[in-house]
């Protein structure tokens, strides 16, 4: 078929201004307006037919095009061209504000009737501080929180008929309105329906049709030993329960280990400080240190061991969690100091002194600082 010159089609002059252009579409477009022409295909056609007249006269850029070559000019490329609506949601989406005033907003949509849509929930972060012990040897803890859940009065639906939902009349099912301003037009969230598109007439009472109700809920929670600072551990369908029957979100549980005192973790490694004496630093020892769970471990201080040294005892530092085995322990050494000793044994360390020829502090009340000093630096 032939089609008809865009300014026929409007019934305006080659020279009409913008105004006239859109007072005659207007006409057009509420005389075969699919609401008042219903099941009517030649009103259909018409009023497609005036849309793309007046979205390319409409558009001073697209008008002298079709001014200089006609409907030609919509084969022409260079994205000026026009190819005419494919349907009739297009011109409502493109010209809804045509509309607006007149028939309250587009058209009311006959697709479908707009119904409560699942959504799934929320994911929820808690945050959860356990002990370096903890991390090292894995904890239960309950998590006790505040989530939205399934309302079970009415099964997630948010009524207990499904004849009680009916569309928005405010809005008529879009879930938004347009509004004018300028030659702007914006749209917002409906306010009456949220934005769903629908309202509940007898909302569930339990959940005042919300679907899913707030719960005070306790969870047990298994942390696996070796766990890391900052690790998150994700619990299934743990968070905010959908709505309309939509799938849960899950549950992030934010690790955060407190220090610890003693003990410092270097990824699977743990370490100490372990004070030993002066005489157990030359012969060398054989002694017994706490792990931080507990658990005594051995240690051999060898022959001669500077304050300083750090001692490796392998296998018993953190469960590594990825992975098999632990990582290992390490033991820096120290000295200690005595501020008191019995006179025996400060006795035989001045005869040692003079031997080897250390200057020490002549006092009976026995400081013997100056002896380390020179010795330990
Ligand atoms: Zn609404
Ligand atoms: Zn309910």
């Amino acid at each position: 078929m032939e089609k008809r010159d865009y300014y026929e089609v409007l019934g305006v002059a080659k020279n009409s201004t913008q105004a006239e252009i859109k007072s005659a579409y207007r006409k057009l477009a509420m005389k075969y307006h699919p609401d008042r022409n219903p099941d009517n295909k030649e009103a259909e056609e018409k009023f497609k037919e005036a849309a793309e007249a007046y979205e390319v006269l409409s558009d001073e850029t697209k008008r002298k095009q079709y001014d200089q070559y006609g409907h030609a000019a919509s084969n022409m490329g260079g994205g000026n061209g026009f190819e005419g609506f494919q349907n009739m949601d297009d011109i409502f989406s493109h010209f809804g504000d045509i509309f607006g005033d007149i028939f309250g907003g587009g058209r009311q949509q006959s697709r479908r009737k707009p119904q409560p849509v699942a959504k799934r929930g929320h994911d929820l972060v808690k945050e959860l501080s356990i002990s370096l012990e903890e991390a090292f040897s894995g904890t239960k803890k309950d998590l006790t929180y505040y989530h939205f859940v399934s309302c079970s009065a009415c099964h997630g639906k948010g009524t207990t008929e499904e004849k009680n939902i009916e569309v928005c009349p405010k809005c008529r099912g879009t879930g938004e309105m347009h509004y004018r301003q300028g030659i702007f037009v914006y749209s917002q969230s409906c306010s009456d329906c949220s934005g769903q598109g629908f309202i509940i007439k007898n909302p569930c009472s339990t959940c005042k049709g919300q679907s899913r109700v707030q719960k005070y809920d306790t969870l047990s929670i298994s942390i696996p030993k070796g766990i890391f600072d900052g690790a998150e551990l994700r619990v299934t369908e743990k968070g905010d329960a959908g709505i309309y029957g939509g799938k849960s979100g899950d549950l992030i549980i934010a690790i955060h280990v407190m220090p610890h005192k003693q003990f410092k973790r270097h990824e699977d490694t743990i370490e100490c400080t372990v004070t030993v004496t002066y005489p157990q630093l030359v012969f060398g020892a054989q002694i017994e240190i706490t792990n931080i769970d507990g658990t005594q471990e051995a240690l051999k201080i060898p022959k001669g061991c500077p304050v300083g040294e750090r001692l490796t005892i392998k296998g018993k530092g953190f469960h590594k969690i990825r992975g098999k085995g632990r990582g290992d322990l390490i033991a820096t050494i120290t000295c200690n100091i005595p501020k008191k000793l019995s006179q025996e044994a400060e006795a035989t360390l001045r005869n040692y002194a003079e031997q080897i020829g250390a200057e020490v502090e002549d006092t009976s009340s026995g400081t013997i600082a100056g002896f380390f000093k020179r010795f330990l630096g």
